[in-house]
């Protein structure tokens, strides 16, 4: 019977079928762990004389409360340090993996399971963490589970699920210069609405997403939650396979050979049908910012802040007005003349090395705007040496920006990178609810061209605005930036201790 990507894998994991309404038992082929999420999980084990039932399946790292400066020293936060130190006793207790602060492979959970390979075509993959359907780039099925279900899968290493419908989300035509993979998911979230994922699996397809990097394209899917999706999808294929060749748990030999082979079958078929069907055409697309305090609410970067008299829908409109009153915007305002305090550029949507890439390249040569503060965060130890060995971090320090540890660091109010009350930033994070980013602080989700024009001018800008008062920037090669494949580093290197 023909099916889509999701249902083959689904069924490819199916332990047992539910019948009567009961939910489905789902195989789990890994399963990653952070401090935030674990440690009621591990309670539960202990309290019920369980161990881990796969600890080959199972990865721990620290992220969320770890500090970027200053990582030798003790944690300064008590609550932090708690959430961080109970994860260490955890792992040692139970057996389990981790990579703490220090080691080369520490950083945000949703990078480290790609950057070792452990993420692969066809997998189930789950974390206590919403931002999960990164892994779905690789053509697996990969989504955030709550605290109750992360001691489900230590114990069973399977989860009971309801089936989730299915939807295409088809990106025609091509990405215009100046545009990037943040650009479409954010006006696929803007197109669709933060509620209209819910209950569904998304897959996305056509002509742009087919060009994209495997990086982009884990920007893409890990911002399928933005939309209330369970889960993102993309079929594996020989970007995929390149971007996996030789990393540290990818199959060798003949076991590649095998799995690739497998891999190749993971496509929806031809007859295969969706429950809903979604359309955009990349090529119209702009520089997309967000204006308010959810990510569905984004337009593109030359358009001006909405005016709430002139939304029709009633929910709409007072959505618009208390997002317009915390942003501390005015109704027909150009999203170009607003002005930044911060520019973050980080987080598990775009702290990657191409990511970094891209912005050395836009900023290199040049200095921030006076006003602006600048964070840059690679989204891993390992990120943060590659991208020290390519010589990026001079160009981030020369420019004026911080370059800090890896982790979550600003893109969440649970370290000590947070804006002030009232502080306005630029962000290439995920989320720009209130106090996302700190109590008070006010949050833009763009992308990392528009992050590192930003920078420089202290406006939301896109690097077309830099090209009005400097040619150069019109010839920037951005297209040619490809985060894979990150060179081999020595896998025992400490960063620091
Ligand atoms: S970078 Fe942000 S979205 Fe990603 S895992 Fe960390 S807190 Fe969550």
């Amino acid at each position: 019977m023909a099916g889509t990507l999701a249902e083959k894998v689904w069924n490819d994991h199916l332990v047992r079928r539910g019948s009567n309404g009961e939910p489905d038992l789902i195989y789990i082929d890994l399963h990653l762990l952070h401090e935030v999420t674990s440690p009621q999980a591990f309670e539960g084990l202990r309290l019920a004389g369980r161990q881990v039932r796969r600890t080959d399946l199972t990865m721990a790292t620290e992220d969320h409360n770890t500090p970027t400066l200053d990582i030798d020293l003790p944690i300064a936060d008590l609550t932090s340090r708690t959430q961080i130190d109970t994860l260490r006793n955890n792992a040692k207790e139970f057996g389990v993996r981790i990579h703490s602060l220090g080691d080369a492979d520490q950083g945000i959970v949703h990078q480290v399971g790609p950057q070792l390979g452990l993420t692969q075509p066809g997998m189930t993959v789950v974390c206590g963490d919403s931002h999960t359907s990164t892994h779905g780039a690789f053509g697996g099925l990969a989504f955030g589970i709550g605290t109750s279900e992360v001691e489900h899968v230590l114990a069973t290493q399977t989860l009971p699920l309801q089936p989730f419908k299915t939807m295409a989300i088809n990106v025609h035509g091509e990405l215009p210069p100046g545009t990037t993979s943040k650009d479409i998911i954010l006006a696929i979230i803007a197109k669709i609405g933060t509620g209209g994922g819910q209950g569904y699996v998304l897959e996305y397809r056509g002509e742009a997403i087919r060009k994209l990097s495997m990086e982009a394209r884990m920007t893409i899917c890990n911002m399928s939650i933005e939309a209330g999706a369970r889960a993102g999808m993309i079929a594996p294929d020989d970007t995929t396979f390149e971007y996996l060749k030789g990393r540290p748990h990818a199959p060798e030999g003949a076991d590649w050979d095998a799995a690739v082979e497998y891999w190749r079958t993971l496509k929806t078929d031809d007859d295969a049908v969706f429950d809903t069907e979604v359309d955009l055409n990349a090529s119209d697309l702009e520089p997309f910012v967000t204006w308010g305090t959810n990510p569905g609410q984004g337009l593109p970067l030359s358009a001006n802040v909405p005016v709430p008299e002139e939304i029709a829908d009633e929910n709409d409109r007072i959505a618009a007005e208390r997002a317009i009153e915390y942003m501390g915007l005015t109704p027909g305002q150009p999203l170009r003349d607003i002005k930044v305090d911060t520019v973050f550029m980080g987080s598990c949507t775009n702290g990657r090395i191409e990511d970094l890439r891209t912005i050395a390249k836009v900023i290199k040569g040049h200095v921030k705007h006076p006003d602006v503060r600048v964070l840059v965060v690679p989204a891993s130890a390992r990120v943060r040496l590659q991208a020290e060995a390519e010589g990026l971090d001079q160009i981030f320090k020369d420019f004026g920006a911080e370059w800090r540890n890896a982790g979550c660091s600003m893109c969440l109010g649970m370290n000590p990178d947070q804006l002030a009350p009232g502080e306005r930033s630029a962000s290439t994070s995920n989320r720009n609810f209130e106090g996302r980013q700190g109590k008070g602080g006010r949050t833009h989700l763009v992308s990392p061209l528009v992050a590192a024009a930003t920078a420089i001018r202290g406006t939301l800008s896109s690097v077309a605005d830099l090209a009005e008062n400097d040619p150069s920037f019109a010839n920037l090669d951005i297209d040619a930036i490809d985060g894979s494949p990150l060179a081999p580093l020595d896998p025992n290197l400490i960063v620091q201790v």
